[in-house]
Order: structure tokens, then C-alpha cells, then sequence
């Protein structure tokens, strides 16, 4: 297959899921066991993710021999969707030192006495690198707008806490995007889009094996009460922060086969566009190489 013909290939499985423009979103309208119909055993599936992640590290040596675009890739879920394997098998062939990954948790008493952008603007990946966050502000307008009373743990001034606090803050997140993209962060996000149903099978499954259980959490569970609170939230956040320069990838998460080939074929393809090259070398840099070999010969 040619170049076209590949990135051709990879449009069919980003395309579908790919949201730019956040008007009329409505996440009940994507099919979390949605495979495009694509019909591979897992061997296949294995090779394919290979040969995508085998691509991503090329472009990733560029990324950082150029030193000037980042990469951001932000991870979103519910629970048990799969975001740490998704991770861990998409990113698995690259160079971990051009690669940082954050996993953000309930935030510190030091992170609570900031404004809610500050620990994750500290973790905006450096140019030439790809960023990953585990979750990520997001949360702010997610599990604090579920959970209300981590709202006023942020310490936040009274006065300035209204009714639109929720529409301010995503507001703020877009333009918080903007401004990274403006930088030269390319920002993707990615919403593992996984069922309720197939949520508790793999709870279950947890429970079931005695590999899994240290994963099991009963917190999650009774975090299932909430499903309806944070699909409402979910289908907010991605109505005001979809853009084209900053968009949502709505990944169906019930196949974790078909998860993992959309995330890689999503971050590839972008990366792809910024047609990348290693830095062309100077007549003057190509004159002290000439010089550096002349030396070592002579050593
Ligand atoms: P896993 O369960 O796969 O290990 P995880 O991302 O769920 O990964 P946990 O340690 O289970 O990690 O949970 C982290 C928790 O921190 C989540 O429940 C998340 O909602 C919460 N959290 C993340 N950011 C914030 C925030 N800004 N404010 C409050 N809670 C947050
Ligand atoms: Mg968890």
C-alpha cells in the first residue's frame, strides 16, 4: 500500500469517531461495541496495532530531533475502560525518553490552593515530547460537578462561585486549549466510550479472578450510582471543548481490540500531518562533521 492508500485506510477508523464541532453532541449517539465492522481475529489485531505503534515511534524520533511541536494526548473514562492498557499497548514501541505519562488523582492540599488549571499547565509536555495524561482537567468539570463538595474544597472565593460556574470553567478549558494549540501543542482527546453492561462484566471479572482483584475497588462500584450525572457532565464538556485544532475522539471501549487500533490510528494520523523531517543540516554544520570525521580517523 502507498502512503495515501495507508493514511486512506486509517481515516475509515478515525473518521466515525472523530468530533470537531461540539453543536448537537450527544454521546448516546456513538455505539460503544461499534467495530466499523471490521472483522479480525486477535492475532490480526495484535499485528495491526504493532505496525501502528511501530510508526508512531518513527514519527516521534522526528518529533524530538525537531524540537518544536508537543504532543498532548489526553485520556478520559469511566472506570475500567480501559485507559491504562490503552496506553500502555499504543505507546508501547516508544522511545520512553521522548514520552511522559501523568496519572492525575485526587488532587494534594498544595495543588487544592491553586487555580484549578495550575497542576496540569506544570505538566504540558516540552517541545518534541508526547505528554499523556491519565485523566486530566477535564476532571474539574467531571467528577467535581458530580461530587459537588470537592468544589468546595478548591477554596474558591464565594462571590465567585455561580450558576454558570460549570459553563465558566469549560470555557475556560477551551480557551486554555486554544491557547496550547497556538503554542504548537497538538492536543488530542480521547472519551474510551464504554457501556454500562460491559462496565459491570469487567467488575465482575474483577472479582472473579484472583490476578484481577487487587484492580477491584469498591468505591467504583457505588461510583455506578452516578453513571447518569457523568454521562450528562461527559456530554457537556465535549459539546463546549470540541474543536478542530483541539479535538474529541469518541473511542468505542467495549472491544479492547478495536479501542486500542482507534487510538493508535488517531494519534498517527495527526502526527503524520505536520509532515515531519529530521533537521536539515547546514553547509556550515556539515563542514565541522566533515572536520569530526577527519579527527576520529585520524585517532
Ligand atoms: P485505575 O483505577 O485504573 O487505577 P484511576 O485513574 O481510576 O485508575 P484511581 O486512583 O482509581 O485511578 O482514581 C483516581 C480518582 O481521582 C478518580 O476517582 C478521579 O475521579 C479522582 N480525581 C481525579 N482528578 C480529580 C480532581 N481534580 N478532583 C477530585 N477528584 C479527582
Ligand atoms: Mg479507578
Amino acid at each position: 500500500m502507498s502512503r495515501r492508500e495507508i493514511l486512506e485506510y486509517i481515516e475509515k477508523y478515525t473518521k466515525p469517531f472523530r468530533v470537531t464541532k461540539g453543536k448537537g453532541f450527544r454521546l448516546a449517539d456513538f455505539d460503544p461495541g461499534d467495530t466499523q465492522g471490521l472483522k479480525i481475529d486477535k492475532k490480526q489485531a495484535a499485528e495491526l496495532l504493532r505496525r501502528g505503534s511501530a510508526w508512531l515511534a518513527m514519527e516521534q524520533d522526528m518529533l524530538y530531533a525537531q524540537d518544536s511541536w508537543s504532543v498532548l494526548l489526553v485520556f478520559q473514562a469511566m472506570d475500567a475502560a480501559g485507559k491504562d492498557g490503552t496506553i500502555k499497548h499504543v505507546l508501547s514501541g516508544v522511545n520512553p525518553q521522548g514520552c511522559d505519562v501523568f496519572s492525575f488523582k485526587q488532587p494534594s492540599d498544595e495543588e487544592l490552593s491553586r487555580d484549578f488549571l495550575w497542576r496540569y499547565a506544570m505538566k504540558v509536555p516540552q517541545r518534541g515530547r508526547i505528554g499523556i495524561f491519565n485523566r486530566s482537567y477535564y476532571e474539574e468539570v467531571l467528577v467535581v460537578r458530580t461530587h459537588q463538595e470537592l468544589l468546595k474544597a478548591q477554596k474558591i472565593p464565594p462571590q465567585l462561585v455561580g450558576k454558570n460556574i460549570w459553563e465558566e470553567r469549560l470555557a475556560d478549558i477551551a480557551r486554555f486549549e486554544d491557547y496550547l494549540t497556538r503554542q504548537g501543542v497538538i492536543i488530542l482527546k480521547f472519551y474510551l466510550n464504554l457501556s454500562y453492561e460491559e462496565q459491570k462484566r469487567r467488575f465482575m471479572s474483577r472479582l472473579d479472578t484472583p490476578e484481577k482483584n487487587w484492580k477491584f475497588s469498591a468505591s467504583d462500584v457505588r461510583e455506578r450510582r452516578y453513571w447518569g450525572d457523568y454521562m450528562k457532565a461527559y456530554d457537556e464538556a465535549i459539546r463546549a471543548t470540541a474543536s478542530k485544532s483541539a479535538p474529541w475522539f469518541v473511542v468505542p471501549a467495549d472491544n479492547k481490540w478495536f479501542t486500542r487500533l482507534v487510538v493508535a490510528a488517531a494519534i498517527v494520523e495527526a502526527v503524520e500531518k505536520l509532515d515531519l523531517e529530521y533537521p536539515k543540516v547546514s553547509s556550515e554544520q556539515r563542514k565541522d562533521l566533515a572536520a569530526a570525521r577527519r579527527e576520529l580517523e585520524q585517532q
